[in-house]
């Protein structure tokens, strides 16, 4: 009974076998797959999605991952660094439109003139929305004190994507020098799970070099980490990066976006009560890409508020959407959108993950 899709969904732990069986599945056999992670949706985080007005407010990078088009090593590339002004103009925007919480996401910086910018702005951000906004991070590797810091200045999120969790992949689509390494993010994971985050990670799915072993093997990880949130999307390549030249050996990006959204189905079976975002890379490939991942499992979608005319320059890989609508625009069609997918927006709501009180209390 175990080998057909019904009867490994039929049993409660999914083996790293039974994954693999599920990635392989055909459109008629993935539907039951989504069905079912449709269902554990509603019945453990309810037909709802909340916002994260994503804020990317710059593309100063110190790192050189292989696969991002804002690499160090990508000369052509101008930069830009959003005015504090203009960042909590940005989270205004938010809060007077009910969004619940923003994501400030952008290039990595260790220095210490970007560490206190943050903290201060965290503190501003807190005080301007009388400390209803919440407020997630996504600012790459730093030390525990910073990240600690952080914390105490206001944000109670965390993402920090894993990118693979085999260190032998990780180690394919990064530089291996002491400022890329396997041990260091996995360091900083267990620090953000120390300190108190809502701890969230992820990977691209469809990277050159990976398996469906490589992708069963993130989804236990996850499992394994007990980790609160995670966002999946599909890799595309840009031409300005090193992997761009391993194009020829990739899946088509139909096939990427598939199993991206299989991915996603999988790990809300497996992990019913995280906060499961979906992509923008999604709609990359699809212009309804995320709210087909809404339908199937995911429960967070990130609308982007970054001020338009700096949106050209975050393109952290090719093809990115919305690059040219104002966020006002962005927050109504995305509402539309997830009406369609037949769930409410989470409108004013933190829409924290279930997954992280529970773990509080064990
Ligand atoms: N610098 C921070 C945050 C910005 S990058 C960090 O690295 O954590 C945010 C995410 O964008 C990365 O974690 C990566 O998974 C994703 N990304 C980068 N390049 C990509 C590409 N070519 N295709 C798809 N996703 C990409
Ligand atoms: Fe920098 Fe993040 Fe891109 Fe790596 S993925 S180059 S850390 S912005």
């Amino acid at each position: 009974m175990k080998n057909t899709v019904t009867g490994i969904l039929a049993h409660d732990e999914l083996l790293k076998e039974d994954i693999i069986q599920l990635l392989k599945t055909d459109v008629k056999e993935r539907n039951i797959i989504y069905q079912k992670s449709s269902e554990i949706k509603e019945q453990y985080v309810g037909k709802k999605a909340y916002y994260r007005g994503l804020i990317e407010f710059s593309n100063i990078c110190y790192k050189d991952c292989l696969y991002c088009g804002i690499r160090a090593g990508n000369k052509k590339q101008e930069r830009y660094n959003l005015t504090d002004e203009d960042i909590l103009k940005a989270a205004k925007f938010a809060h007077e439109n009910k969004f619940g919480s923003i994501v400030l996401q952008s290039g990595e910086r260790e220095d210490k003139e970007f560490i206190n910018r943050i903290d201060n702005l965290l503190k501003k951000i807190k005080q301007i929305s009388n400390n209803e906004l919440g407020i997630t991070i996504s600012l790459g590797e730093q030390t525990e004190e910073t990240y600690k810091r952080w914390f105490e200045s206001g944000a109670h999120r965390y993402l920090l994507r894993i990118e693979s969790s085999s260190k032998e992949l990780f180690e394919k689509i990064h530089p291996v020098n002491k400022k890329h390494s396997f041990e260091r993010r996995l360091e900083c994971l267990y620090a953000l799970q120390e300190v108190g985050y809502q701890t969230g990670t992820g990977v691209m799915v469809g990277l050159p070099f990976q398996t469906l072993e490589h992708l069963a093997d993130d989804l236990l990880f996850f499992k394994s980490f007990s980790i609160d949130m995670v966002g999946m999307g599909p890799y595309i390549e840009h031409q300005e990066t090193p992997l761009y030249e391993f194009r020829n050996t990739l899946l088509p990006l139909n096939e990427r976006f598939n199993l991206t959204l299989k991915m996603i189905a999988i790990l809300r079976i497996m992990m019913k009560d995280i906060n499961i975002a979906s992509a923008t890379a999604l709609q990359a490939i699809d212009p309804a890409g995320r709210e087909k991942a809404i339908k199937i499992g995911a429960n967070v979608i990130m609308p982007n508020i970054t001020p338009t005319i700096h949106r050209t320059n975050y393109q952290l890989y090719e093809n990115k959407p919305c690059i040219d609508e104002s966020a006002d625009d962005c927050g109504n069609c995305m509402e539309a959108r997830i009406h369609l997918a037949g769930d409410e927006v989470g409108f004013g709501e933190w829409g924290d993950s279930k997954h992280y009180y529970k773990r509080q209390k064990i």
